[in-house]
């Protein structure tokens, strides 16, 4: 018996895109170690870059001095650079040296960077050469997060994509659910209870917590995305036989449901046992949202390209929070993944895809809006400004998806209102 509940109403079916091509303003795909490498625990992610990739990591993740990291950067030289060294040989004294002093390590991850692209050293060949040496015990991958190639969230679709050949193929027919893209764990514990409430057991999580908890996959295999960034990870699980369920994000309470029920209608379950599993914890979600309601509703946002959260960001801050969105700037729209947000946004909105930081920074100055979403390079001179901000990517490190979060995603957005406030008492 299949779940008759609908997916939320659609407030215009194509909204007018308007793409720029110009001068970007977005961290590089490296950013995404800083969340990935808590997920997969016995992981480790060597960039092979240069001191500013070595800097932007330290600062992107300051925190981390209080444990053993697990990452860093080999850094090259600039005999490295000028061809003068073999690139290929050092990296591998560098890996063994690595391997050596951390036996923990099951999963190592070699980072492309813009420098390494430059001297066209190929990691995936490096990747290759190094996993003969130590397999079994240790599995190697690649990927690039060059800023030539990626934004910051796009580091986390390559990771995963380069993870994506290492899934064990499905033993059995048995309908599978794989729910792809990092979450917290508390995240990922609350789903996989809601999961496991509405009667669904065959549910996976990529990327896993250990290396050696790899979800299998197969054409029996259904994935649903809990972020929206995922592009080239969704391809490579196509190319292995899954299929994408169409849902909106798991932002909000409504977006949460609406994620869940997408899941439970692809495989059947009965709507009985959906509402069972999920009416106590939404009406809890919307309760915590109400008082954040009060506080932001009719408040005006504008949203530079930065993570392509900003999509379903927007859903979630109009339909259930009252903002008014009037720009919703994303570095790129995928529409299959995005098919079920887009006719959820307010009618007749300006949606900006790509980046033209100047002309959007004019667009920000003119409408004045009582908030701006943006990068960390933004945020300070539109504060001087006297425009107040936030930055994109607390988004990333904060858990943000589920019931249980919706209230701490509002509050994200509170906060800079409650800060401005102080500072002018
Ligand atoms: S990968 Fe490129 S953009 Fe990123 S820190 Fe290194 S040099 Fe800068």
């Amino acid at each position: 018996m299949r779940t008759e509940a609908a997916l939320p109403k659609a407030g215009c079916a194509e909204p007018v895109v308007l793409r720029e091509r110009g001068q970007h303003e977005v961290f590089c795909g490296l950013t995404g170690i800083v969340w990935m490498h808590r997920k997969i625990q016995d992981a480790f992610f060597l960039v092979v870059g240069s001191r500013t990739c070595a800097h932007l990591m330290q600062s992107a993740a300051g925190v981390m001095i209080f444990a053993e990291p697990r990452f860093a950067t080999a850094v090259m030289e600039e005999r490295d650079l000028a061809g003068m060294a073999d690139a290929n040989e050092e990296l591998d004294k560098v890996v063994s040296r690595l391997l050596e002093r951390r036996p923990d390590i099951r999963m190592l991850f070699l980072v492309g960077s813009c420098p390494s692209e430059v001297i066209k050293l190929d990691l995936s060949k490096a990747a290759a050469r190094l996993s003969r040496s130590y397999a079994p015990n240790v599995r190697i991958l690649s990927y690039s997060g060059s800023g030539i190639e990626t934004t910051f969230t796009e580091g986390e679709d390559r990771c995963l994509a380069a993870l994506v050949p290492e899934l064990p193929e499905a033993l059995n027919d048995a309908p599978a659910l794989l729910v792809v893209g990092a979450l917290a764990d508390v995240v990922e514990d609350q789903f996989a209870r809601l999961f496991a409430a509405m009667g669904l057991e065959n549910v996976g999580f990529l990327p896993p917590r250990r290396s050696s908890a790899l979800p299998a996959i197969g054409p029996n295999t259904k994935i649903l995305l809990a972020q929206p960034f995922l592009t080239e990870t969704a391809r490579a699980l196509a190319e292995r036989g899954a299929t994408h369920i169409p849902a909106p994000f798991p932002l909000g309470a409504e977006g949460t449901t609406a994620w869940l029920l997408a899941a439970a209608n692809a495989f059947g379950v009965d709507p009985m046992a959906f509402r069972a599993a999920t009416a106590a914890p939404k009406a809890r979600a919307e309760r915590a949202l109400e008082p954040f309601r009060e506080a932001l509703s009719g408040k005006t946002i504008f949203f530079m390209p930065d993570s392509q959260l900003e999509i379903p960001l927007a859903r979630m801050l109009s339909r259930e929070l009252g903002m008014v969105p009037i720009e919703i700037g994303t570095p790129f729209i995928h529409r299959a993944h995005l098919m079920q947000e887009m006719p959820m946004l307010p009618e007749g909105v300006a949606i900006s895809e790509g980046q033209d930081v100047d002309r959007q920074l004019d667009r920000v100055r003119a409408a004045r809006p009582d908030l701006t979403v943006c990068g960390l390079g933004l945020a300070n001179p539109l504060e001087a400004e006297g425009l107040t901000t936030k930055w994109s990517i607390e988004l990333l490190f904060t858990p943000i998806q589920g019931y249980d979060q919706a209230s701490d995603l509002a509050n994200l957005f509170a906060r800079p209102f409650d800060r401005r406030t102080r500072l002018r008492v």
